[in-house]
């Protein structure tokens, strides 16, 4: 049976890791309550508000059947997705999940007017990378386990918790597909 991947569609950008998975040939559908994940061999938590997506969380009681689902299966953060998984967050407004032991800092790069472009040197490919931040967050410590993929000024802007992959920016927003791919690879490996 082909594996599919679930996309956390509470609010925010989630349409578009749909697009990006169906181009890449793999199954996918929109997680909105508890029972979705029953299906999903693995997690996108896509960006978007992440105080609202939290709150949305609470309502729809969906913490605990994510917390379950990534102790096993790997999760994809992107944005408000990497303050979600994050173990600290610096705004009480979100109760994060604590998939990835690091503390994260919303809105770090500033308001949607500082949005910016930048080419990231990826650890595992040779290639430049050019991604879209949006109202970013930044990784401001992390734990032992968990490996740093890319920086923009020395501040890690990728980073990798065993399957999990925490992002602070878009990789649903370019044609350039090799973060899905990256993460895909621990899909596909279960
Ligand atoms: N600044 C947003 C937040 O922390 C994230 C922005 C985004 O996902 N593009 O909720």
């Amino acid at each position: 049976m082909q594996k599919t991947v679930g996309i956390l569609a509470l609010q925010g950008a989630y349409q578009k890791h749909a697009d990006i998975l169906s181009l890449l040939g793999v199954q996918s559908m929109l997680v909105r309550r508890p029972e979705h994940l029953h299906d999903c061999a693995a997690l996108i938590l896509p960006g978007g508000e992440s105080t609202s997506i939290s709150l949305l969380i609470q309502k729809y009681e969906l913490a605990p059947a994510i917390k379950k689902l990534a102790e096993t299966r790997p999760v994809m953060g992107v944005c408000a997705g990497m303050v979600l998984m994050a173990s600290e967050v610096n705004d009480t407004h979100v109760q994060p999940l604590a998939l990835a032991p690091m503390r994260v800092q919303r809105n770090h790069y500033g308001r949607q007017l500082h949005s910016f472009t930048a080419e990231l040197e990826l650890a595992f490919d040779a290639t430049p990378y050019r991604a879209h931040f949006i109202r970013a967050p930044a990784v401001e410590s992390i734990g032992n386990d968990t490996k740093i993929l890319a920086c923009v000024k020395n501040q890690p802007v990728m980073v990798q918790y065993g399957q999990h992959l925490a992002l602070s920016f878009h990789p649903e927003l370019t044609h350039d597909t090799r973060i899905h791919q990256y993460w895909l690879k621990h899909v596909k490996q279960q």
